[in-house]
């Protein structure tokens, strides 16, 4: 073997490299303690970053390779981060994930998949249990929750569509329905499937921006008179932008009614299915066709690890089945330990030993404090923001994902006016790299968006975030009578 190769795969390498990183990780993982000595993000520019990228390959020191790449990302175990979906993974799946590169196991088959084929055939009927499925449901995990729609609508398709689609293409019109609110690998999904603009049917957002279901009725008829076949309903619980629920029984009823798929993407609240708490809000969920939750949202997992449940296994099983009569083909059940044949996947990570070893660990009790004691927090912060001279929210929050704007309440702005400032708060606090928080464009208004996703973030974080935006607003030049550049 040449130097150059038994250098790349020496064992006392890996060790000494390993001690050294895990020291430097949990020292990362420990700001937790210390927050007031490091920023949750070191802000850089594109372009300074790739410069700086292409002159470490060339000049840099490999020693400091993982330091720098430490000091360069977005910090998710800082209480301060407060910005995104995926949160700060538990520490024990920190070694899970180094565990499954090690192994590499690709799990499509069984053989390279002893393992984790029967761990998540474990987890997902776990999972269906909480749902409120029978033993006729079961599961698979998949990379990411927009993989995972894909593959539940496309399991729609061959369930509800009379014609071979898979083996013959499209010989009319299909289409599905969802919320105008839902997440846009709903669309993608759609388009990928080749069902075009008019075959994704989006239904009106209420005020509080759920899912109109009043208007479920009417938008089935127009599609369905201009020729589409609808087959299936997808809800979203919650939608990612301000984390609010679709009613999921409103929904069920109308799919029952159409025999239409109702499948739920549940990628980012699935997780309170373990809350006593929040469970409720999924009332309804039981009686859906297949379920979406990401392992990576809301159960303290590495991204990207996602779980995909359908109420009835054969539905699955025919997914990227040949045959189109799969309904005949039962025995494919008794294959479940060769989960490739339901994924898109053919590789993917051990991904069930995150959800294994944080059950076997911890007990599902832990996901229920997680998700229980943040969505607590999205109240409470909701609370505060409502209470709080010049700030307003989007709209009451029913997760821990908050969407407020900050509006000074003497200087008359309108709400383009308004929609620079907060941009330009929001460009502030990303510059300055104390807090992370991001934005969005609600009915044109612009709101910042914060999801509460660290078990470390406490209420008084959050009053200081808030008094934080205070100071930046005030110390912006006033805008009255002009628009900013966006
Ligand atoms: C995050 C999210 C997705 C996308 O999931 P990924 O795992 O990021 O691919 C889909 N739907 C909803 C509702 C989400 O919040």
């Amino acid at each position: 073997m040449s130097k150059l190769l038994q250098r790349a795969y020496s064992p006392e390498n890996f060790k000494n490299t390993g001690h050294h990183l895990i020291d430097m990780l949990s020292k990362h993982i420990g700001q937790v303690f210390d927050e007031d000595l490091n920023k949750v993000i070191n802000w850089s520019e594109p372009e300074p970053s790739l410069s700086f990228w292409k002159e470490f390959l060339e000049k840099g020191k490999s020693e400091a390779l993982f330091e720098e790449v430490l000091k360069r990302s977005t910090h998710l175990h800082h209480p301060k981060y407060i910005g995104h979906q995926v949160g700060p993974a538990a520490p024990i799946t920190l070694l899970t994930s180094m565990i499954s590169a090690v192994l590499n196991n690709g799990t499509a088959v069984y053989e390279m998949g002893m393992v984790t084929n029967p761990m998540e055939r474990i987890i997902t009927r776990l999972l269906c249990d909480k749902i409120g499925y029978n033993e006729n449901s079961s599961g698979f995990l998949t990379s990411g929750g927009t993989l995972a729609n894909l593959t539940a609508l496309l399991s729609a398709r061959k369930a509800k569509v009379a014609t071979d689609v898979w083996n013959d293409g499209h010989t009319k019109p299909l289409g599905i329905m969802v919320s105008e609110e839902a997440h846009y690998c709903i669309e993608r999904a759609a388009k990928i499937m080749g069902l075009g603009e008019k075959g994704l049917i989006k239904i009106p957002a209420k005020a509080d921006f759920s899912m109109d279901v009043s208007a479920l009725e009417t938008e089935y008829s127009k599609a369905s008179e201009a020729g589409i076949k609808i087959f299936a309903i997808v809800g979203s619980a919650p939608v990612t932008a301000t984390g609010i629920l679709d009613d999921l029984e409103a929904i069920g009823s109308f799919a029952r009614k159409h025999k239409l798929w109702h499948h739920v993407d549940a990628a980012h609240g699935g997780g309170a299915l373990f809350s006593s708490k929040y469970k409720q809000a999924l009332h309804g969920i039981d009686k859906s066709d297949s379920v979406v939750i990401d392992g990576h949202k809301m159960m303290m997992m590495p991204g990207i690890t996602t779980a995909l449940v359908y109420r009835d296994s054969k539905t699955s099983n025919a997914t990227f089945s040949q045959k189109a009569d799969y309904l005949l083909e039962d025995s494919s059940e008794a294959d479940w330990y060769n989960s490739g044949k339901r994924t898109f996947e053919c590789t993917k990570n051990m991904m069930a030993l995150h959800w294994f070893s944080l059950l076997k660990t911890y007990g599902e009790e832990l996901f229920d404090e997680y998700v229980t004691n943040l969505y607590d927090l999205g109240g409470v912060f909701g609370e505060m923001i409502r209470n709080e001279e010049g700030f307003e929210l989007a709209v009451t929050p029913m997760t821990n994902i908050v969407c407020f704007r900050y509006i000074p309440n003497n200087e008359g702005l309108n709400d383009e006016q308004l929609n620079s400032l907060n941009k330009l708060i929001r460009q502030y606090l990303l510059e300055d790299g104390e807090f992370y928080i991001v934005q969005t464009t609600l009915r044109g208004i612009h709101y910042l968006r914060t999801t509460i996703m660290n078990p470390f973030t406490t209420k008084d974080h959050l009053k200081k975030l808030l008094t934080k935006i205070r100071e930046i607003a005030l110390a912006i030049p006033p805008l009255k009578g002009e628009s900013l550049p966006h």
